[in-house]
């Protein structure tokens, strides 16, 4: 019977890997990294509260703050969407990544830390009788080594903790729209707690500019100066993140998953939610490649024919956004304030699927 190699042992390779363990699939992750957690602190985890229940992953652990929803401010106007309950979770990222090995590991997965893997180890994994998962993230090595397509757009990020923050409500994420300074996404002020805040930026790939420089632009104006005023800065971080998906993720014994095949939000960034959900149907499309002999290579219509409707529709907000003026974003804000955007997205707003909430808003207007 085929093994399963994964390459990387961030929370979706092993969500995966844990999946194909516990139908008795042989199941071995490597990871460069020597402790799991490694490298935890250089992404945010804001995630929806529904969206954690319905993965199945342990996460209760990992909690360390709730919010109730974002002001989304695009210069003189804010939008503000708050719902009367909690709406997501801040998550550590590194409990949630210990909580998601030691599953993985009691499911019965090998996971080979402090092994990273160079081309032509991956390649060598090539003998006909592997699956190969690449869920190494946004620079896969398992994408280059094969030739899969590469990702068009990426965000670059950084983001700081700071102690002693000012922060007027912790249950509230704040998302700053500017072109001066986060040229094709956003800044964000998450609380983690009454006197916690992350702070954090996103800059297309496109603009020709470090994220840490848009970051002290960010952290200077004068909307988020006052909530680290004497704070105290913990520590700071640069990444990268994928905001399209790669044209094929599939071929051969090969299938690409999670960031390694930017199934991310392009909107916000989220990729966990996604992740998990293409760790799913990945598992699945290798189990009955393995079992029934079903090609492999249909695991990249599965995933898209569950998924890929929304997040082509994040990618589209993405791009509009990205393309119109700040102007043209303000006035546009004035107009979905004075047509009730807030109570709806208030109401009916879905982090995750634009699709469900288009169909809330069609039957919304099928009930009027
Ligand atoms: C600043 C920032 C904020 C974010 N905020 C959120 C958020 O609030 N909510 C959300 O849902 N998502 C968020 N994300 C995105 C989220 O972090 C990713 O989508 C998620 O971590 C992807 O998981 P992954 O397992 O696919 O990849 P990764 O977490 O990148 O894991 C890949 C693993 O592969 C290993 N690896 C790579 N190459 C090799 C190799 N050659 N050999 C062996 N091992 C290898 C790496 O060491 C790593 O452990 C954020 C990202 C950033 C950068």
């Amino acid at each position: 019977m085929k093994r399963v190699v994964v390459v990387g042992a961030g929370i979706i390779g092993l969500v995966m890997a844990k999946e194909l363990a516990s139908h008795g699939l042989e199941t071995t992750v490597y990871d460069g990294k020597k402790d799991v957690s490694e490298g935890s602190e250089k992404a945010s985890g804001i995630l929806s509260k529904k969206g954690l229940e319905l993965s199945g992953i342990d996460y209760k652990d990992s909690i360390v703050n709730t919010l109730s929803g974002a002001r989304l401010h695009f210069g003189r106007q804010t939008l503000n969407v708050i719902a009367k309950n909690v709406q997501a979770y801040v998550l550590d990222r590194g409990k949630l990544a210990e909580a998601n090995y030691r599953s993985a590991v009691k499911a019965g997965v090998e996971v080979k830390l402090g092994s990273r893997l160079d081309l032509e180890r991956i390649r060598d994994f090539d003998d006909g009788n592997t699956v190969i998962v690449g869920a190494d993230g946004a620079v896969s090595s398992v994408a280059r080594a094969f030739a899969f397509p590469q990702i068009k757009s990426f965000v670059l990020t950084y983001k700081a903790e700071y102690k002693n923050a000012k922060i007027n409500n912790r249950n509230i994420v704040d998302l700053y729209f500017s072109k001066k300074y986060a040229q094709g996404f956003f800044g964000w002020v998450a609380p983690y707690s009454d006197s916690v805040a992350e702070l954090g930026i996103g800059i297309t790939d496109k603009v020709k500019k470090h994220s840490m420089m848009a970051f002290d632009s960010f952290t200077g104006t004068e909307e988020v100066k006052g909530t680290i005023d004497g704070a105290e800065l913990i520590k700071g971080h640069a990444s990268i993140i994928p905001v399209s998906s790669r044209a094929k993720t599939a071929e051969g014994n090969v299938i690409l998953l999670g960031d390694a095949a930017g199934q991310t939000k392009a909107t916000t960034g989220g990729g966990i939610i996604f992740g998990i959900a293409c760790a799913k149907v990945a598992a699945r499309s290798i189990y009955l490649h393995i079992k029934d002999g079903r090609k492999l290579s249909l695991y990249d219509k599965d995933w898209r024919r569950s998924y890929g409707a929304d997040l082509k529709m994040h990618a589209a907000l993405h791009d509009y956004y990205s393309k119109v003026s700040e102007a043209h974003m303000e006035r546009f804000i004035g107009i979905a304030k004075a047509l009730g955007a807030e109570s709806f997205f208030s109401k009916y707003g879905d982090m995750d699927s634009p699709t469900l909430m288009l169909k809330r808003l069609f039957l919304r207007k099928l009930v009027k």
